[in-house]
């Protein structure tokens, strides 16, 4: 049986629709800004929070955990930035408290979302997993400071783990039953597809004057269910102690600017965008792009779909809900 924290969120939800096909699940969410409608229903739910120790002790005891998959965490670079007690309270000292009770209860094996923002402003064109560590706000950092305290704790203790780092998740589960449903929405192709879907009066480009072809930043999208299925086979690496501390970059390899990712939606939506250009937004790289070679050569993953497939999906998804 394997424990999916944050398993109501965007990514969690994904990744348990895949899991559960080979695995027993528990999910753990306190519905903060997950859907509890978004749970796989063959998983069990438990409602609650992971700062609570207790909980946690409960769930440990009562089921045979043999994993855990940790997605539960703020992850708003600005509000980061004006709300750094929240981000080192949410996603570093629970993760701290839920490491503890693993502990305490030898469950040895733990995969950690981790993410792109811990390179910072990288000044390499592709980044791969020895590119140098620099996040450049508390969000990125409280993703570093787990991986550094995993890092210690595998030395120590019975602890192995697979730390993943996301770029730019997209996309929507194939059947549509479930997509990315932020509140407030911030990521780039959920405001384009409620633009076009007439949710949105328009899409605001956030700066056209970057050191990139066409001006706008560049990123490396990721189909959210190529990104479930990294973690199926980071788990089963370390279910078969073939793996005993890993750190791996997930993408596609390939940066699309803003303006081709508007082009692009406009194309499968067949739906013309207005599009505004504002400022910059501040923290925003210019260039963000994986290599996924090492994840690729050790566990044989790769992404399976590309950019118009991420955004067909999301365009299923998101031309049936209602803002
Ligand atoms: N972006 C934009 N307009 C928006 C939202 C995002 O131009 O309304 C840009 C943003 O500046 C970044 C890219 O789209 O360059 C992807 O942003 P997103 O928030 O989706 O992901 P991030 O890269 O911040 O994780």
């Amino acid at each position: 049986m394997i424990l999916v924290i944050g398993g109501a969120g965007y990514i969690g939800s994904h990744l348990v629709k895949e899991l559960i096909k080979k695995e027993s699940v528990v999910v753990l969410d306190n519905l903060s800004t997950g859907h509890q409608k978004a749970i796989d229903p063959e998983a069990i739910f438990v409602e609650g929070d992971l700062r609570n120790e207790d909980l946690l002790n409960i769930i440990f005891s009562k089921y045979p955990i043999k994993g855990v998959m940790h997605f539960a965490a703020n992850s708003l670079v600005g509000e980061s930035v004006v709300d750094p007690l929240k981000y080192y309270e949410n996603n570093v000292s629970a993760t701290l408290t839920l490491l503890k009770v693993m502990l305490k209860h030898s469950v040895e094996n733990f995969i950690f979302s981790s993410t792109a923002a811990t390179y910072g402003i990288p000044n390499v064109d592709v980044i791969r997993e020895s590119t140098v560590t620099n996040p450049i706000n508390p969000y990125g950092r409280s993703k570093l400071m787990i991986e550094q305290i995993l890092a210690d704790y595998a030395k120590a203790y019975d602890i192995n783990y697979v730390v993943l780092r996301y770029f730019n998740a997209a996309g929507a589960f194939e059947t549509a039953e479930i997509g990315e449903s932020h509140n407030p929405e911030t990521h780039l192709i959920p405001i384009i597809l409620q633009h076009l879907a007439g949710y949105r009066e328009k899409v605001s480009v956030f700066g056209s004057d970057y050191e990139t072809p066409d001006g706008t930043c560049i990123r490396d999208y990721i189909h959210v269910t190529d990104l479930a299925n990294a973690h199926i086979l980071a788990l089963e690496s370390l279910l078969e102690r073939r793996n005993k501390t890993a750190t791996y970059n997930l993408g596609n390899g390939l940066g699309y600017s803003v303006k081709e990712v508007i082009e692009t939606c406009e194309k499968v939506t067949g739906i013309q965008a207005k599009v505004e250009i504002g400022d910059r937004r501040e923290g925003d790289p210019a260039r963000l792009i994986a290599s996924s070679k090492k994840i690729h050569e050790e566990l044989g993953w790769k992404a399976e779909r590309d950019l118009t497939e991420i955004i067909q999906s999301a365009w299923n998804w998101h031309k049936n809900q209602m803002y």
